[in-house]
């Protein structure tokens, strides 16, 4: 039986209207203009747990590959040597849930998949987005990374975009040089007009809508970005534009990638744009997870004062890194985005935690991360949900009042962001 205290506090906390720090939704048009069914779903999270749990890669893009001629029966004959292993955690548990809030069906399994399948693909029309994001999820804005090179996508209403903007840090190859001269418009023959094209394409994004810029270096490399003099950074540029790549090792290439993201944090520091960093575990099968830690980025909160940083994900596994820097550091923000769905039980343990160590203001406690309207949904539900038990245990054991953990979790899953990312709203 829930105590009066969770019930009181469970009433608020579902009627609060969500800033959502981190999603991957695509436009509506795109997202129904696709064929959907059950393993359209696939594309990230339950995946990489199939293929962790032993389903091969090709097994796996055969099956989510909704272009190609397979029946449903023979793309869950793919899944389901594995899906038993895979349901039971917090992606598998995620998805579960919020396919049966969604589309009323309450396991997947031999005998669903069929009738899901036919009720994900009847429900994909104009309006289903608003439905699931604005009604269902109660979501008020949704901040939406786009990668480099897409156009600044943003409604200015229900979806603000946050662009990837790593690519004019990581070129090396002439070819990608000859790339991003298209997409500047310019000539980039020297590392001062890669800056300009740099900065050029910064202005072109904030006039477009984006109210946030989104570093996603660790999939690739370490955080660590050191303090570099232009003249060595324009060595590494000068190679690059005579072709020597073939022989470029990252070692070789690092200098200028730190050199142009720190003037990236620079330039977004100057124009007021927080900058959302990836840290922590990485989605998908196999990579360098220490690449990650969020200390690594300890050089640039130091060296931009000026800057505001969200560091996502809780920095997962390694959120007590990020607790200690978001006391640390007043420009420094910690960001529970994905860990829902990763752990909700993690999640608890983090925000309790975080509660105590951190000033309440500098904790970001909600961003879906998915690339669907329906794991939005799913994901911010399960943020409600934890953020209910974890303020109600602080209500229940004397720590709080019931209004001063009512104040808190508004501020948890939507002043805080707004406040933090300087959101017109
Ligand atoms: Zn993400």
């Amino acid at each position: 039986m829930p105590s009066a205290i969770y019930e009181r506090l469970h009433e608020h906390i579902f009627e609060i209207h969500i800033i959502d720090t981190h999603e991957h939704i695509p436009d509506e048009a795109v997202a129904i203009g696709r064929k959907k069914s059950l393993f359209s779903f696939f594309e990230h999270y339950v995946s990489s747990d199939l293929v962790s749990a032993g389903m091969p890669r090709e097994s796996l893009e055969t099956m989510r590959d909704e272009t190609n001629s397979l029946s449903l029966a023979d793309r869950w004959d793919l899944m389901a040597p594995y899906w038993p292993y895979a349901r039971t955690t917090g992606y598998g548990r995620a998805f579960t849930g919020y396919m049966h809030d969604l589309f009323g069906i309450v396991d997947i399994n031999e005998d669903s998949y069929q009738e899901l399948s036919a009720r994900i693909a009847s429900a994909q029309r104009p309006g289903w987005h608003r439905e699931v994001l604005r009604d269902r999820a109660r979501i008020d804005k949704a901040i939406v990374t786009t990668w480099p090179g897409e156009p600044v996508r943003s409604d200015r209403g229900l979806l603000l975009s946050s662009p990837i903007f790593d690519h004019y840090a990581t070129v090396s190859t002439r070819a990608e040089l000859q790339a991003l001269e298209k997409e500047a418009g310019q000539s980039i023959q020297t590392l001062p007009q890669l800056m300009q094209a740099q900065e050029a394409g910064l202005d072109r994004m904030v006039k477009g809508g984006a109210v946030a810029v989104k570093i996603f270096l660790a999939y690739q490399r370490p955080l660590l970005f050191e303090p570099v003099e232009q003249a060595q950074a324009s060595r590494v540029f000068d190679r690059i534009w005579l072709s020597q790549p073939r022989d470029l090792k990252f070692e070789d290439v690092k200098p200028l990638q730190d050199f142009m993201t720190r003037r990236l944090v620079g330039l977004a520091a100057e124009r007021g744009l927080p900058i959302q960093i990836h840290t922590g575990m990485q989605e998908g099968n196999g990579n360098h997870l220490t690449n990650a830690r969020p200390t690594l980025l300890t050089n640039l909160f130091l060296d931009f004062p000026d800057a505001r940083f969200d560091v996502f994900h809780a920095g997962y596994p390694y959120w007590r890194e990020t607790a200690v820097l978001a006391k640390y550091f007043a420009n420094v923000y910690a960001d529970l985005a994905w860990l829902h769905a990763i752990s909700p039980r993690a999640a608890a343990t983090i925000l309790d935690e975080w509660l105590e160590i951190i000033p309440s203001n500098k904790i970001l406690g909600v961003g879906g991360d998915s690339n669907y309207v329906e794991g939005a949904y799913g994901h911010t539900q399960t943020a409600r949900r934890i953020t209910c038990d974890v303020l109600a245990a602080k209500v229940e054991t004397g720590g709080l009042s019931i209004d001063e953990a009512q104040w808190l979790a508004t501020r948890i899953l939507r002043e805080n962001a707004i406040e933090a990312l300087r959101l017109n709203v």
